[in-house]
């Protein structure tokens, strides 16, 4: 396996460099605990110069025509294809993951989305033309915002990446990224791709360092116009305060629901509640979070599921047979624990799992499939978000108990529903207040759908041409068509 790519921390106005902090950032293979890359951040310095490059490019980027962007950004998918294995082996070195997920999901779906976008870059459109006043012909330009920052978290770091930067440049804004710090790396091969796809220097920009000093310095920059956030709902929220004047994107926590009606496949739902509950070691903002199951097929759905998780394989991140990897930190694996302790000492019980394995895995951040019954609607393990590999599950009585359920937390991203019935399918879509709701599947997304939050899971969409709403303005132009000099409506200001 590739280890760190040897790029510098920062990519700037299309030139790797490395950052001016004296602080450093440090990237760990969370299958051992071993450092593999660690850099200087950046400081203040250069996260000035990458918002001025940024802002210097705009004034061409945002005349490209359409066409001119698209073949670029084809161009920059052909690019990632040539590196998509050694992109592959690198989100598994820095995110731990599987490499058959990383190589399955992570870099071909980054991929997609990169293709989907030098398409949709020629469809951006307005509303047509039109008199709707009789003296005037109103028209709808809409038009890039300007230098976009963006922050993104370490769950997916390329396809977050990705999803972040190619709306806002497909629509004729240029971006600087802060990926977070614990994975920077496939952000700084995705900068290093467009380059030599040919996108002018300055349009894609990363900067690497905390949160806290290289985040909270781009969110401030004046030359920010929008800010783009992927990551927690506590950090969005200090986001926002921080942003207050500019435009805002959160794409923020969930708590997914999963609700299992008793006329449910039950093996169809066994195995995809596991599945999505356990993708990405469970560090996946929809995952399958809180099983709701109808009371009569209850005992029988946790035996599945604790079944299942039995034949779970945690192991070495390259090893074709590893199921599950590690969490992405040491202090990642403490919070699951965490809550689960506190889960225990609250009363539920722990049916699977709920350890840090020992042996050969002791070194990483690993933490065992689990599967946790008989907690409080109210408590904190039904409420917050984990984001590790544990699964509650609570039965309900009926259909009107179980959409209540499933809507009972501050959050909204996604929820899916398990039933034969079209009729329940149907009011399940509509009752669940979430950005998402499958039926009878739980976890696939496409580039051409929205992804986005209700309620405290944020709000505007990543993915999808409905991602230009956020990464646009609308501006009405207004002309008259009469040629006249005094006009009908002046009599309000010039009287008879
Ligand atoms: P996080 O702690 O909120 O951090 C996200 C990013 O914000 C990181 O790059 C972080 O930098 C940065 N940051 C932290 N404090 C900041 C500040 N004051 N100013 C500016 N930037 C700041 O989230 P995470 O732990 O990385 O990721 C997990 C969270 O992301 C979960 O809540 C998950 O649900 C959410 N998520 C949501 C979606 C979605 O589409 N809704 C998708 C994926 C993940 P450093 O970490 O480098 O300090
Ligand atoms: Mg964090």
């Amino acid at each position: 396996m590739t280890t760190d790519p040897d790029l510098p921390g920062l990519h700037i106005g299309g030139v790797p460099r490395e950052g001016g902090g004296t602080e450093h950032y440090e990237v760990r293979d969370p299958a051992t605990g071993r450092v593999v890359s660690s850099r200087p951040e950046a400081d203040v310095r250069d996260v000035d110069d990458a918002v001025r490059a940024a802002h210097t490019s705009f004034a061409d980027w945002s005349r490209t025509t359409p066409a001119e962007r698209s073949t670029l950004l084809f161009r920059w998918a052909a690019e990632l294809d040539t590196v998509a294995a050694e992109l592959a082996d690198i989100e598994t070195l820095q995110a731990g993951k599987p490499i058959r997920l990383s190589s399955g999901f992570d870099v071909p779906g980054s991929i997609d989305n990169v293709a989907f976008f030098a398409g949709a870059a020629r469809n951006l459109e307005g509303k047509s033309s039109a008199e709707y006043s009789p003296d005037h012909t109103s028209s709808i330009r809409r038009e890039p915002i300007g230098v976009i920052g963006s922050i993104a978290p370490w769950n997916y770091p390329l396809q977050m990446a990705v999803w972040k930067i190619l709306p806002a440049v497909a629509a004729g804004n240029t971006v600087v990224l802060k990926p977070a710090e614990i994975t920077p790396l496939t952000s700084l091969m995705l900068a290093d791709a467009a380059t030599r796809a040919g996108i002018p220097a300055g349009v894609v920009n990363v900067i690497t360092g905390s949160g806290a000093s290289t985040g909270a310095s781009l969110v401030r920059h004046p030359d920010v116009r929008m800010v783009s956030f992927t990551g927690s709902t506590p950090v969005g929220t200090q986001i926002a305060a921080a942003a207050a004047g500019k435009r805002l994107h959160l794409e923020l926590g969930g708590k997914a629901p999963f609700v299992v009606f008793d006329d449910a496949d039950l093996d169809a739902a066994i195995n995809g509640a596991v599945a999505a509950a356990l993708i990405n070691t469970g560090q996946d903002c929809t995952a399958a979070t809180r099983a709701y199951v109808q009371r009569s097929r209850y005992d029988e759905f946790v035996a599945g599921v604790a079944a299942l998780m039995d034949t779970v394989i945690l192991g070495a991140l390259g090893a074709p047979a590893t199921d599950q990897g590690p969490l992405v930190s040491r202090r990642q694996q403490q919070h699951v624990a965490g809550f689960v302790e506190r889960a225990r000492a609250d009363g539920a019980r722990v049916v699977r799992g709920g350890a840090i394995p020992g042996g050969e895995l002791a070194e990483g951040y690993y933490y065992e499939p689990t599967l946790i019954v008989d907690a409080d609607q109210r408590s904190e393990i039904v409420q917050q978000e984990v984001f590790g590999p544990v699964l509650v599950v609570l039965p309900f009585d009926d259909d009107a108990e179980a959409i209540a359920l499933a809507n009972d937390t501050p959050y909204g991203l996604a929820a899916s529903a398990w039933t034969r019935d079209v009729y329940r399918a149907q009011t399940a879509a509509r009752e669940i207040a979430a950005g998402c709701v499958w039926i009878n599947d739980h976890i696939p997304i496409i580039s051409e759908m929205p992804h986005g939050g209700y309620k405290a899971s944020g709000y505007g969409k990543d993915m999808s041409t409905y991602s230009f709403e956020e990464y646009t303005v609308v501006k009405h132009v207004m002309s008259d068509i009469t040629g006249i000099a005094r006009k009908d409506w002046h009599r309000t200001v010039f009287g008879r």
